[in-house]
């Protein structure tokens, strides 16, 4: 019997194994499927996280040593995908690829999220050399340079006005004429002098070279006509999948609330609706999707896994 299973290896996981190991807690096992560090080790620098000021070091690098401090106090990796977490009577069963199952008083799912692909040809070639799915974390890399985003939505109409502070001009291409965004973020954007609409127009390709991103090829889908853009730098914000299928049950319905996206619902302290199981990261609403948040909700996630278990007995 586990005292606390933590489901994903990301900054949230991690976190929440050093905590609860850390945090006097006797058998606790992180379940990551691949090698544990989450999205960030997809990023070839993080400029963003308080302490880690060294912009030549990749996302990898960065999460080496977490890995190594997470797992110095007695947490346990299991390098298993987990398929499901039901909770019978009181306490939950984890069950994992092979069959194989496991119990544990408490549960945190931090499974995270991945940004959807749009799908063009050279998007996955270019994606970490030019073609990002984070602003924030990647605008500053095209400061006083142009830009292009892709998407039409809340995500990226925000994320094109946070580039055009940094970047010298935005170019938006959408699919439509018409906007999913809400009325007021697209006012915005539109009164932004150096945010530029190609609408109508999808990216036909993304083209560069052993160094990365060059440009992109502009298709209007109503003439067919081809531009090139120089532009070094592509934000692709086409929408997000979260990771939830942890909290489906054999019929494929959900073992606690989530909202319309299939983020779960949690409250501040990173409890969803069903005791003793706690979901932290991208995987929970309103999630600002930062490693330094992440991180934050695995260290409540964690503490709460404890105050749970003292409750209990
Ligand atoms: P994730 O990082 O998504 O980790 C979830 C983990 O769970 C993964 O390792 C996955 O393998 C595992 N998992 C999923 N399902 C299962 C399962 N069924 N069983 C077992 N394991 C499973 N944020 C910043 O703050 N600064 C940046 O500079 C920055 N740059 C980024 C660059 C890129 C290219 C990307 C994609 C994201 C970037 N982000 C950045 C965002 C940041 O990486 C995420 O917000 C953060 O990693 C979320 O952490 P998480 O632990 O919630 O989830
Ligand atoms: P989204 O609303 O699903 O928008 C995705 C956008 O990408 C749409 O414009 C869509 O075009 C376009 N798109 C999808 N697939 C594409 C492809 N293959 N090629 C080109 N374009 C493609 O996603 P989101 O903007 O990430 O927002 C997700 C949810 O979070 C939404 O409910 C949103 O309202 C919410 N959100 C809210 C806020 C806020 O309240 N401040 C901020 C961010 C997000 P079409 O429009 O033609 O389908």
């Amino acid at each position: 019997m586990l005292d606390c299973a933590i489901i994903g290896g990301g900054p949230a996981g991690l976190t929440a194994g050093l905590y609860a190991s850390r945090g006097g807690l006797q058998n606790v096992s992180l379940f990551e499927m691949g090698v544990p560090g989450g999205q960030i080790t997809k990023s070839s620098e993080i400029e963003n996280y308080p302490g880690f000021f060294d912009s030549t070091k990749t996302g990898l690098v960065f999460m080496d040593t977490w890995q190594k401090q997470c797992f110095a106090f007695g947490l346990k990796h299991e390098m298993k995908k987990v398929n499901s977490v039901q909770k019978t009577g009181e306490y939950f069963t984890v069950m994992y690829d092979g069959g194989d199952t496991v119990e544990s008083k408490t549960v945190i799912v931090a499974t995270g999220a991945v940004p959807r692909r749009a799908g063009f040809k050279g998007e996955d070639t270019f994606y970490g050399r030019g073609v990002s799915t984070c602003a924030t974390c990647d605008g500053f890399f095209y400061k006083d340079k142009p830009v292009t985003v892709l998407g039409g939505g809340d995500t990226a109409l925000e994320e094109a006005f946070f580039l055009s502070n940094i970047c010298s001009d935005v170019y938006v291409v959408h699919r439509r004429d018409e906007f999913r965004a809400a009325p007021s973020t697209l006012d915005r954007a539109i009164r932004k002098e150096n945010i530029h609409f190609i609408t109508d127009s999808v990216i036909e390709e993304a083209v560069g070279d052993t160094m990365g991103l060059t440009g992109v090829d502009i298709r209007n889908v109503k003439t067919d006509e081809i531009t090139h853009m120089d532009n070094t730098g592509l934000f692709v914000f086409v929408g997000q999948d979260v990771k939830n299928d942890v909290l489906k049950n054999e019929k494929g319905e959900f073992i606690c609330e989530v909202n319309e996206l299939g983020q779960a619902v949690v409250n501040l302290k990173m409890h969803t609706s069903v005791e003793g199981l706690f979901v932290a990261g991208d995987l929970r609403i309103d999630a600002p999707k930062q490693v330094v948040s992440a991180a934050g909700d695995g260290a409540i996630a964690a503490l709460q896994a404890i105050s749970y278990i003292q409750e209990q007995q």
